[in-house]
């Protein structure tokens, strides 16, 4: 198939898909209805691609987050006895539907957030494997450990915490959201989500899925609307227990203060400054692969990407010069054209900031390689190239701030010591990358470098039972295999008396 005819074969029935959309509000889901605010307030919804509209939004406040939470809270007393081999048969049925499904939510995802076909296609069966991977872990959800004493037999169990939130970004919202709701329903907990406002879309289509697998009414709610109004209403809301986040530092501290009065439990998934540290004995090929795959891979607006390249100085001019030389030829192009790498930015707000950092960098003194722009781009679009800015010291703002594009900062470094100086000195700390040939080098870098996350000799690869979270500014809390029960669950002691230890009489004299 020629680019061009996956293009058109994937545009071919597009527009009937999205008028869906753009013909009716959007509506929140609850208690297992498609219902407008209750206020019948709005917000539009645009395609990065060219801005045009694709809809209007239910634009939901604290009443509609009430009558959710409240919905939530209802089905909890039922979903919580469920016998976990049956929520694991609705979750799977979930992922069943998920694959069904995955060319309409790869193609919504695309218009909806630029994000380009050939990643959002993966993404959408990642997102039916995140349902599959908690449906199979659903009976043994309540599992404890036998913690035996001299005179008591002491058993944990894990019981559902209640009704969660669960707070969604806009980049790869449809994967990301699996990832947190699916181990909260395996839980027994039930889930009121807030989606980004910037791409609201796919997670109507999860819940019709969720509702279509037999998942019952109230179980999962969606209410869409603008952090600051819904997602604080979420937050505030007494009757949900715990909040799952993923989003920016700063909106983390924020949902931590809100959720303080009501003593939510929190998880946060945050920001990213990642290193990708290139040592001069690596194998150099398969590291150019990865630092360009982890930078210019969706859109760079992904938080594990690796957007800080440190690289020794005895190699760092050659390397440099072959990633700009390949950084220049990756194309930018419709979302929806398999050739595509990048596609547009989610928000022309977004889009400026990214362009910003590139000025910015200019004027700190750095050089900014520009890659190829996309003739053909629509106007109306937020669209940008990719970008290499070279010549920067980590001090600089653009070493230090999240930019969240695909713009790669390269830096030198001397020896190990400096690079795992300069890799740790970020306020941030989600994860890392590194490049040796020396195993020993390898485990003490490792080590060293203060993240959540190491990948040596890799790209991001995700193992769905190895923990994923980031330290400092990027999170607290890790998600996956067991620790995404860990949040979701109150574990609760129950300790049995053998009947042998002595119980202190209050009324006797004590012995001599
Ligand atoms: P954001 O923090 O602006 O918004 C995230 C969500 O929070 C949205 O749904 C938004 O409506 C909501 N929100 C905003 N203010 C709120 C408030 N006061 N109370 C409650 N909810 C509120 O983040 P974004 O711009 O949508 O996403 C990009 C960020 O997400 C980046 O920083 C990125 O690194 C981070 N991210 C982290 C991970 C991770 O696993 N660590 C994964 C993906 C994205």
């Amino acid at each position: 198939m020629t680019a061009t005819t996956g293009l058109t074969e994937n545009l071919a029935g597009v527009e009937a898909h999205l008028a869906r959309f753009a013909a009716a509000r959007l509506p929140h889901l609850i208690a297992g209805e498609s219902v407008p605010s209750t206020n019948g307030a709005t917000f539009a919804n645009h395609s990065p691609i060219d801005g045009a509209a694709l809809g209007e939004v239910a634009a939901g406040d604290a009443a509609d987050v009430d009558a959710a939470a409240h919905a939530a809270a209802e089905a909890f007393q039922t979903w919580r006895t469920v016998p976990g081999s049956e929520r694991r048969e609705i979750l799977h049925r979930v992922a069943d539907l998920i694959v069904e499904r995955a060319t309409q939510i790869a193609v919504t995802e695309c218009v909806d957030t630029g994000q380009t076909i050939r990643f959002m296609r993966a993404a959408a069966l990642r997102g039916a494997e995140n349902f599959r991977f908690f449906a199979d872990r659903a009976p043994g959800a309540a599992d404890g450990l036998a913690l035996p004493s001299e005179h008591h037999v002491n058993y944990t169990t894990r019981h559902p915490i209640g009704p969660v939130g669960v707070i969604t970004p806009w980049n790869t919202p449809f994967m990301l959201s699996t990832w947190k709701i699916a181990p909260a329903l395996a839980a027994g907990c039930t889930v009121v989500h807030k989606p980004a406002e910037w791409s609201p879309l796919t997670a109507h289509l999860l819940g019709e899925i969720a509702g279509d697998a037999g998942l019952p009414p109230g179980v999962l709610n969606v209410v869409h609307g603008v952090g600051e109004t819904a997602g604080r209403a979420v937050t505030e809301h007494p009757a949900i227990k715990a909040i799952a986040f993923v989003g920016e530092s700063a909106t983390g501290s924020r949902i931590a203060a809100q959720g303080a009065p009501t003593l939510k439990r929190t998880h946060f998934e945050l920001g990213g400054k990642n290193p990708v540290i290139v040592f001069d004995d690596a194998d150099l090929d398969r590291a150019a692969d990865a630092v360009l795959f982890m930078i210019y891979s969706l859109n760079g607006e992904r938080c594990t990407s690796a957007s800080r390249l440190l690289v020794q100085a005895t190699i760092h001019d050659a390397f440099v010069d072959r990633l700009a030389e390949r950084m220049r030829r990756i194309p930018v192009g419709h979302p929806l054209d398999p050739a595509s790498v990048i596609g547009p930015l989610i928000h022309p707000e977004h889009c400026a900031k990214v362009r910003g950092y590139l000025d910015i960098a200019r004027r700190e003194g750095a050089t900014v390689i520009e890659g190829k722009p996309w003739q053909g781009a629509p106007p109306g679009g937020n669209w940008i190239a990719p970008a290499l800015v070279t010549g920067a010291g980590n001090a600089m703002r653009v070493a230090q701030e999240e930019i969240f594009g695909p713009v790669l900062v390269a830096i030198p470094f001397d020896d190990e010591a400096d690079a795992v100086r300069i890799a740790n000195d970020t306020p941030y700390g989600l994860a890392g990358y590194l490049w040796t040939s020396d195993v020993g080098r390898a485990h003490r870098v490792a080590g060293a470098l203060e993240a959540g996350m190491i990948w040596v000799n890799s790209q991001n690869v995700r193992h769905l039972p190895t923990p994923f979270g980031g330290t400092k500014r990027s999170g607290i809390g890790r998600d996956g295999g067991d620790w995404s029960f860990d949040f979701y669950m109150e574990t609760k002691n129950i300790a049995i008396a053998l009947d042998t230890h002595t119980i202190g009489r209050l009324d006797e004299e004590p012995a001599p």
